[in-house]
Parts: structure tokens; sequence; C-alpha cells
């Protein structure tokens, strides 16, 4: 972290500006806007600034800058366009441990101003460190669009009812998931439609009924695939759950930063299994989930892929279903889905194959046992889960019962992250070169001619 991002109140503050050109107009219209007493300090002014000047909102002395104009204020933007000057000026700012900014010069500043979505009282900063200016903007942009205007005026009726609400609901957790039911529910939609008072009156009988209303409160389970590993592939279901949980069990599909948008407050529980070694049995899960929620927590279970892909999804929530505990499923994308998209090979295609089987590799007593005969069909392509510890076997048996030992075959390790690899061999050849290459998990395979598109429709950077 280059800069600590802070929000600072310079109300009724002397502020300076040195600099009377276009960019020191838009900086004073900030500082003003933030309720500063703002002084400018240039020899030529804008039309606009001569006009603040003249109506007594911008105090201006028309002079080359002084170090003596830096007594008594608190901050200050070098805007001349003279290096020198702008040098200097941070030189005796910093002695002075002033805030300092010279426009366009991070090294200069010691504090910089991020590009902002002004939604008052809240606001949304972007910065890149002085790195890319025109970076931060377009993040900006995008979120201009995410956030709608009103939310203003959302955070206003937080305001209003805040202190009542700590004095009615003392319990944290209790206030958290009131004020969660207000900003996301019926209510917030009043206020986006324009009906505040209405959205007022809403608050108060929600809060004078909350006692029965949090009583009736009960736990829930989230079980939401989180996809095969880059972050962007998440549904916005899924990212809004991850966003209000209470606890969060996760395994180790999942990549640590889709765990880093989980809420940062919620407790997080892992429950991972590794092959042959059970970190935590799949009843203890299932009664976990189930304990969990009885105790009013929203638990949200995070699994890779798609829960109901070789996930035990369906397990989990038989247990929850049995005990009455209200839960929904979150569909995400699965290994086969995002790998095949990632390495460049459709998994199907009219030339080559009109139908897909998703199968599991997994070894039971050291053997796989599939139903070969629906598994070899021509024209089809067939994408293997956890085939990796038994990938030597799987081939041999494969072409033993009767698939073309030149077909096609690609193991994609860590599918659509930045560690990425994709092997490309034969059902002859792929073991060898597997043995040969230091593999990482997870892997999948994919196997049949669609993995020949792959020469010409590879678009992601992978690893060497
Ligand atoms: N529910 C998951 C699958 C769980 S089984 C889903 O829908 O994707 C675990 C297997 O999934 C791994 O052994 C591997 O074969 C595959 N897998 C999951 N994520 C993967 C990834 N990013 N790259 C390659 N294979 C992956």
């Amino acid at each position: 972290m280059d800069f600590l991002p802070v929000s600072l109140n310079i109300k009724d503050q002397p502020c300076l500006v040195v600099g009377g050109g276009e960019i020191a107009t838009r900086k004073v219209g900030m500082l003003l806007r933030a309720g500063a007493h703002v002084k400018v300090v240039s020899p030529v002014i804008t039309e606009e600034l001569s006009e603040l000047s003249a109506t007594g909102k911008i105090l201006h002395h028309t002079a080359a800058f002084q170090e003596s104009d830096l007594v008594g204020v608190m901050l200050v933007i070098a805007a001349t366009n003279d290096v020198t000057i702008n040098q200097h000026i941070s030189d005796l700012a910093r002695q002075r441990a002033l805030l300092i900014n010279v426009v366009d010069e991070p090294a200069l500043c010691n504090f910089i101003l991020p590009s902002i979505v002004d939604r008052s009282p809240v606001m949304v900063a972007v910065s890149t460190g002085g790195a890319s200016p025109v970076l931060a903007r377009l993040l900006r942009a995008r979120l201009e669009t995410l956030i709608p205007a009103s939310y203003g005026r959302l955070a206003d009726l937080g305001a209003r009812f805040r202190g009542q609400v700590k004095q009615r609901l003392p319990d944290i957790v209790q206030r958290r998931r009131f004020w969660e039911h207000i900003f996301q529910g019926p209510i917030a939609e009043m206020v986006h439609a324009g009906h505040d008072n209405e959205a007022c009156l809403a608050v108060q009988s929600a809060l004078d009924d909350t006692p029965n209303s949090l009583a009736r409160a009960r736990g829930e389970v989230y079980l939401v695939g989180a996809g095969p590993g880059d972050p962007d592939l998440l549904t916005f279901r899924a990212l809004r759950l991850m966003q209000q949980t209470d606890v969060v069990l996760y395994d180790r599909l999942v990549t640590p930063e889709i765990l880093e948008l989980v809420r940062r407050e919620a407790e997080r529980i892992y429950v991972g299994k590794k092959r042959a070694f059970h970190a935590v049995r799949q009843d203890e899960i299932n009664q976990l989930l189930v304990r969990l929620a009885k105790e009013g927590k929203r638990v949200l279970r995070l699994k890779g892929g798609d829960p109901f892909i070789f996930g035990r999804g369906g397990e989990e929530i038989e247990t929850l279903a049995e005990e009455g505990i209200q839960f929904q499923v979150v569909p995400g994308i699965t290994a086969a889905s995002g790998c095949a998209s990632y390495a460049g090979i459709p998994l199907t295609h009219r030339d080559y194959s009109q139908s897909v089987v998703f199968v599991t590799g997994h070894l039971k007593d050291g053997s796989v046992n599939l139903d070969w005969a629906s598994i070899i069909q021509p024209k089809q392509t067939v994408v293997i889960y956890m085939g990796l510890t038994g990938l030597d076997q799987l081939c041999h048996e494969l072409i033993s019962h009767g698939m073309p030992a030149t077909l096609p075959v690609a193991l994609v390790q860590q599918g659509t992250t930045p560690q990425q690899r994709v092997l490309v061999g034969t059902l002859t050849s792929l073991p060898g070169i597997v043995a040969t290459s230091e593999v990482h998990a997870p892997t999948l395979l994919i196997i049949g001619n669609v993995v020949k598109l792959r020469d010409k429709l590879a678009w992601f950077e992978e690893q060497p």
C-alpha cells in the first residue's frame, strides 16, 4: 500500500492553492465543496476564480508565492506550471508538516486526490497511487453506473435513525442485520424511487417491530458456486451473498482472490478435503452447517465450480432440508466450462462433437469404474474431473475399450487462473508428457477431436 486512503474534514479550515489556471480552478471548486476556506495565490487567475473572489467565496492574493503564504494553513495544493516553484512549495510545506499536493507530481506529494464518485455523504474514491489517473477515471466511470444517485439519500436515512437503532438494538449483530434489511430490501427501493417519507415511516415501523422480526429471523445457508478460479467469473448473486454472510466454509478449490471478496468480518472456516486425507469429514461439514444456521447465522458454503457438479452440494443441502433449515443454491461456472473456454477448446462443435459427458476419474480402491461403453462413443467430448492420479489407468482403459489411441487429450492445470497451463497429447502420449512436466492440481482432462481447435482458438495467456 503506497498511500493510505483517508477522508479529510477540511470544513472551515484554511487551505492554500498556488496557481490560477484551469487546474487550480478545479481544485478550488473541490475544496469549496468540502467547506474549506480557500486562499488562492497567483499573479493571474481565471475568470471563474475572479468571480469567486469578487463574491467573497475565496481570498485572492495577486502575487507570486511566498513562504509566508503557508502560515496558518493546513493543506496546500501547488498547481503552477513551474516545476521549480512546485518543488520549492513542496519542500517548504513538508518542512512545516503540512498536507501538500503538487498536481501531476506524485513524488512531490504527501497526499494525492483520488477520482471520486460523489453521492454525498457516500463517497467512493478510486486511486492508482498516481500510477495512472486515466485508469482511475475509467474505473470511476464504471462505479458511477453501479451506484445509483439515490445512495446519498439512503445514507441520510441511515444517519437519521442511527441513534435510535443503536439504543433499541444494543447487540451489534442484530444491528447489522437490521441495517442490511433496510438497505437491501423494499425500503431501499422506496428511497431509490424518491419516496423518502414513506421510507422513513417504514424504517420506524420496522424498528418498532424489531424484537419480533429479529426473533423470527433464522439462520440460513447459501450454497454458492465460486467458479473455477478467476474471480471475474463469479455471478452477481454469489458476490452479493458473499458480502452479507456471517461465516464462510470453504475448501481447497476456492482461490485466495475469491476468498478475499467475502465480507471481511465473516468468520472463515477451512473444511477442505485433500485426496486420501479428509480434513473435515463430509458428515461433519453437514452437521457444522446445521449447527451454525441454528445459531441464527447466515452461513456461506462456498465451493469451487458449480456446487451440483461433483461437489457433494446435494448431500450438504439434503441434511439442511431434513433439519428444516432455509437454504439457497447459487450455480457457478463448472471447471469444464471454465477450462474449456480459457484453453480455447469448444466442448461441442458441429464438425467434431455433438455431445459432451462429464465424468469423475476418482479412483475407488485403486481403480476407475466407469461406464466405458457410453464414454467411448465417437463424436463426443469427454471431460474428466479428478483424473490426474489415475491418468495412466484412464488412458489405458479408454484405449482398450475402443477409443482411438491417437485421440487428442488436453490436460488443463489451474484453469482460468494466471497459473493456467495446458498440456496436449494423445491417449497414448499424454501420460508420458505429464510424467515429465511439473503438474499442479487441480487439473481437468478434455478428450476428443475438439482439442485440435485449440491451435486456432487459444486466447488466454498461459504459463509456458
Ligand atoms: N464442483 C467443481 C468440481 C469439484 S471436483 C466444479 O463444478 O468445477 C474437483 C475437480 O474439479 C478437480 O480435481 C479438477 O478436476 C476440477 N477442477 C476444479 N477447478 C479446476 C480448475 N480451475 N482447473 C482445472 N480443474 C479444475
